[in-house]
């Protein structure tokens, strides 16, 4: 056992080596073709995480951001896969993230993106780390690539309730401006949109990504896979004010996330961000 996640929202972290049938798999995403993801399970650890119904593949019953398996023979499997592939884009990843603590040691997403380049597929990265910048020199080589941070919130203290594990949010930011300063398409997900947290700062953080984003999606919160309970534990712990506001944003139908979209969309605009609001 190993601590993982943040010095602020420490979780026990379990490490586990699995292998792996497929690692370039089908997405159901539909501005997609396949999902590569390298790890099982995440040490983010995300009050909010959909991903948590993965813990069905071995880890029913545990805490969501306390354990993590890396598929080590995922690169081997990537390799004999790559070739059978019809073209398309590949999204780096869809259930954990690409570049948590892990990836320092195990490479196996630098090492996939090293396998997809060699065939030139278009690759789009989603992640909550700056451990992106370490591969900037395979991203370079790449013909069509681009770089997605997901921010929540402006306020680091958002991040250390809800997303205990990942990057401050002010080093996400600047690994944006690198990325772009660097040439490379990014974006932003703003999502998933946190009642009155994530409003709470939107201007200065639209500020900084109007000049280095392409674009910015943005979508609302949803109750699913089991994420109600550790979404209450972070409010109770670090925002029991505002837990009935947030709660009833949730259940009060679409009003609150149809003030949310007025709101954000006008703040783009005024920005000349190009987005898309997903909900
Ligand atoms: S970074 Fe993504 S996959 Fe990881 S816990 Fe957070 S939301 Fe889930």
């Amino acid at each position: 056992m190993i601590p993982g996640g943040s010095k602020d929202g420490l979780i026990a972290l379990r490490i586990g080596e699995i292998t792996c049938k497929t690692l370039m798999g089908r997405s159901g995403i539909g501005s997609v073709d396949y999902a590569i993801n390298p790890y099982l399970g995440c040490a983010h650890a995300c009050a909010y995480c959909y991903a948590r119904f993965m813990r069905r593949m071995g880890h029913q019953g545990e805490r969501w951001g306390s354990f993590v398996d890396a598929k080590v023979n995922g690169l081997e499997r990537l390799r004999a896969e790559a070739p059978r592939r019809s073209m398309g884009k590949v999204l780096l990843s869809s259930v954990t993230d690409p570049y948590q603590p892990l990836e320092r040691k195990y490479e196996l997403t630098r090492g996939s993106l090293e396998l997809l380049r060699e065939r030139q597929f278009p690759v789009s990265i989603l992640t909550k780390s700056d451990l992106v910048l370490r591969d900037l020199d395979i991203i370079r080589k790449f013909d069509t690539i681009d770089v997605g941070f997901t921010l929540t919130a402006y306020d680091d203290a958002a991040r250390r309730a809800f997303e205990p594990g990942a990057s401050p949010v002010e080093r996400r930011l600047a690994a944006l401006r690198e990325l772009s300063e660097e040439g490379i398409p990014t974006w932003a997900f703003i999502g998933p949109v946190l009642p009155y947290i994530t409003e709470d700062g939107l201007e200065p953080l639209l500020d900084e990504l109007a000049g280095c984003v392409n674009r910015v999606l943005i979508d609302r919160l949803n109750v699913k896979a089991g994420n109600m309970p550790d979404i209450r534990g972070a409010l109770s712990e670090h925002y029991p004010d505002l837990q009935p506001l947030f709660e009833s944003a949730l259940k009060g139908g679409s009003v609150y996330y149809d003030g949310f979209r007025r709101k954000v969309s006008e703040m783009c605009r005024r920005r000349s961000i190009p987005f898309e609001v997903l909900y």
